[in-house]
Order: structure tokens, then C-alpha cells, then sequence
């Protein structure tokens, strides 16, 4: 759908609007929070994604292909969690040399109800004396540096199938393309950062990488997966100590070894938070249950981009809001919601969100049920457990 512009009559005061909007993303953030816990006897699943793969053979090195190394370590680490840390499911986006389509990796990890998704690479630069482990999450580039990584590992877009229809018309060698990522809502920052940390603090104090630290960038891959995520860069295949690192036996277990001790160290923390406050947060944790429920009882969570809202109520039609049609008006707490779109995926919403932010650029992504407003996060759970 293409929203037609009518004219913008109505110049909204956009700060009023975004106290509103910053105070429900806060409540969610803050639900996300209570509903992150997680008991202990709980099953985690681990999504190992090994970057690249089949007619993709990723950054290339002297000898080595990064398609190799990252199976290797995607394998070696799987193979470390499970038999180290109880509780957990660990899947693979690929057990092979075989090509995947970046969106078919971060859909296997929704269906799949992951908790966590590690997506593995080996970086590349221009200059064979650069070195180094740095881990991303998705956010916004902040240099030119972290910029050019994400551009290289979305390239992988340009040899699928239909990519600029999949894809929304993103073109990864553009900058302006990267656009879209400027107002994402990661809400999954905080933890991906945890588990981030985790790695890299593992990299150096442990196998005593180069730290290059925690970035933000904007990857596909990332962008779609709805649960907390990282892309670890394990070195550089340019460099040619780290190439030899990287293709040898021992250094893919090192690195195996180092991520499988931050998905403990994520875990454990998670479960350390979840024993303390259990007693104090009994009724918060009561809700969710509730929900879980309610949702297996009736399933139909839905994805809308909410635009804008108001005191008094709007007439719902498009010249009210810019063009839009397929307004939907939504009572809450004597606030009017305006909301546009309804969708069964995430990522439809996604991409309908990027069509309209040049005319609303607050819109945000929240999830409907039976004609109710959720926080997204609630939503992707309720989403996830149906
Ligand atoms: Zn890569």
C-alpha cells in the first residue's frame, strides 16, 4: 500500500506528542522488563546463526572463507551450551554449506520462540593490519566504521531472489538507505547489549582478542529477529594471524568457547534476577501468566503502527491524517489512538511503518487484540507463546 499525500494541514506540535509516546514506550519498556524474567527451570532457545553460506562465501581471506569459519564456531559453540548449560535448546539457521536468505534466518528464530539469536561472522577490512573482535546490535551507526560492516554483511541481499520487493526496496550499499534503522524501537537493546558485553568481555579477558567493543549498526538480519540479538564479528580475516587464528581448530574453539561462556553468564543473570525478585514481584509475574493464557485461549495478536493520538476524537478519514486511509480509532484511558494497518507479522508492520514514517515520523509499532492496544513487546510474547 502507498499512502497518498493530501496535505499537511494539520502541523501537529510533535514534542506534546512525544511526551505522550515517550511515556508508552517507557511503560513498555518497563513491562518488558517484569516479563523478561524468567523462572528457573525455564528452557531457553538458543538461535546459532553461522553468517553466509552456500553460493555466499562471506569476506574472503588469503585461504579462508568466512562461510567456513562461521559454521565451524556456529557448530563448536552450539555444541558447547548444550552440553554445558542445562535447560537449553540450541537450533541452527544451517548445519551445512547452504545459502539463506537473511530473512529466512530471523524467521527461523521467531517461529522457532527463540530467547536469544548470535548470529557469527569474520570481519574484512581494507588494511591487513587491522584486528580485532567487536560485537553489534542492532542500532544505528554511529561512524562511518561501524556503518561499512553492516553494509557488508547486508550485501547478502543483492543475491537473493525479488530482494528489492523482500526488502522494501533497500538498497544495502546505500547510506540513505539506512534510513529506516534511524527510528527503529529496539526493544530488545538492553539485553542484546548484556549478552554483547558478555562476548567481547569473554574475547578479551579470556582468549585475549583486540576489543573493539560493543557497536550499533543496522543489520537485516538483526533488524527482523524479535527477540534480544547480537552479530559477533569474530576477527578479521585480513589480517593474516587472525585468518590463521580463525581457520584453525583450537582458535574456532576458543571462540566457541568465549561465546558459550557469555550465553551462561546472560542466563545466569537472568535467573539470578528472576530468584530475588520473585517474592516481591508475584503479581506482576501473576499478569503475565494471564496473558500467556488468554492468548492460547484466543489467538489473533495482531500488528498495527499507532501514528498519532489526540484528547478530542478525529473524524477517521484520510484527509485527517495526511492521506492514510485504513485509520483505526482506539480508546484508551480518554486518549483517542490512531493507528494505521493491521497485520498478522512483525515485520509487515515493519515495513509498513518505514512506508509512512515520512509523514508521521513518531508512528511506532504496537500490538492489537481484540480491539485493544498492547506494548509491542507484550505483543511479540503473546505472539511467540501462541
Ligand atoms: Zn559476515
Amino acid at each position: 500500500m502507498t499512502p497518498a499525500i493530501i496535505n499537511d494541514k494539520h502541523h501537529t506540535n510533535y514534542i506534546n506528542r512525544h511526551k505522550s509516546l515517550i511515556s508508552v514506550l517507557l511503560a513498555a519498556v518497563a513491562l518488558f522488563g517484569f516479563m523478561n524474567l524468567k523462572a528457573i527451570d525455564k528452557t531457553w532457545t538458543i538461535v546459532i546463526d553461522a553468517g553466509h553460506g552456500g553460493k555466499d562465501p562471506g569476506a574472503l581471506g588469503s585461504f579462508a572463507k568466512e562461510k567456513d569459519i562461521t559454521l565451524n564456531i556456529a557448530l563448536k559453540t552450539g555444541d558447547y551450551i548444550e552440553k554445558n548449560i542445562s535447560n537449553v535448546k540450541v537450533l541452527y539457521t544451517r548445519k551445512t554449506d547452504t545459502f539463506l536468505d537473511i530473512k529466512e534466518r530471523a524467521e527461523f528464530a521467531n517461529r522457532n520462540k527463540a530467547d536469544l539469536f548470535i548470529s557469527i561472522h569474520a570481519n574484512w577490512a581494507k588494511y591487513s593490519s587491522i584486528r580485532g573482535t567487536e560485537t553489534f546490535v542492532m542500532g544505528l551507526a554511529k561512524d562511518q566504521e561501524n556503518l561499512e560492516v553492516a553494509m557488508k554483511e547486508n550485501e547478502v541481499i543483492l543475491l537473493e531472489d525479488n530482494y528489492t520487493t523482500k526488502y522494501e526496496g533497500f538498497d544495502p550499499k546505500s547510506p540513505e538507505s539506512y534510513i529506516v534503522f534511524t527510528l527503529m524501537q529496539n526493544i530488545f537493546l538492553e539485553q542484546s547489549t548484556n549478552l554483547a558485553s558478555y562476548i567481547q568481555q569473554q574475547y578479551k579477558d579470556r582468549i585475549k582478542r583486540t576489543d573493539r567493543g560493543v557497536k550499533q549498526a543496522g543489520f537485516w538480519v538483526l533488524f527482523m529477529t524479535t527477540m534480544p540479538s547480537v552479530l559477533t564479528e569474530t576477527g578479521f580475516i585480513t589480517n593474516p594471524d587472525e585468518e590463521k587464528f580463525l581457520s584453525s581448530s583450537q582458535g574456532q574453539d576458543y571462540i566457541a568457547s568465549a561465546i558459550y561462556r557469555a550465553c551462561r553468564n546472560y542466563i545466569e543473570e537472568i535467573n539470578k534476577k528472576s530468584g530475588i525478585s520473585t517474592a516481591v514481584r508475584t503479581d506482576t509475574i501473576a499478569t503475565v501468566d494471564t496473558l500467556a493464557i488468554s492468548a492460547k485461549e484466543s489467538p489473533g495478536i495482531k500488528f498495527t503502527v499507532q501514528i498519532t493520538t489526540s484528547v478530542k476524537p478525529k473524524e477517521v478519514k484520510p484527509e485527517n491524517f495526511k492521506g492514510l486511509s485504513d485509520v483505526s480509532e482506539i480508546l484508551v484511558n480518554k486518549i483517542y489512538k490512531y493507528t494505521s494497518g493491521r497485520f498478522d507479522e512483525y515485520s509487515e508492520a515493519l515495513a509498513y511503518r518505514k512506508k509512512i514514517l515520512s509523514l508521521f515520523p513518531d508512528a511506532f509499532i504496537v500490538g492489537i487484540k481484540d480491539n485493544n492496544i498492547l506494548p509491542l513487546q507484550e505483543a511479540l510474547k503473546l505472539k511467540r507463546n501462541q
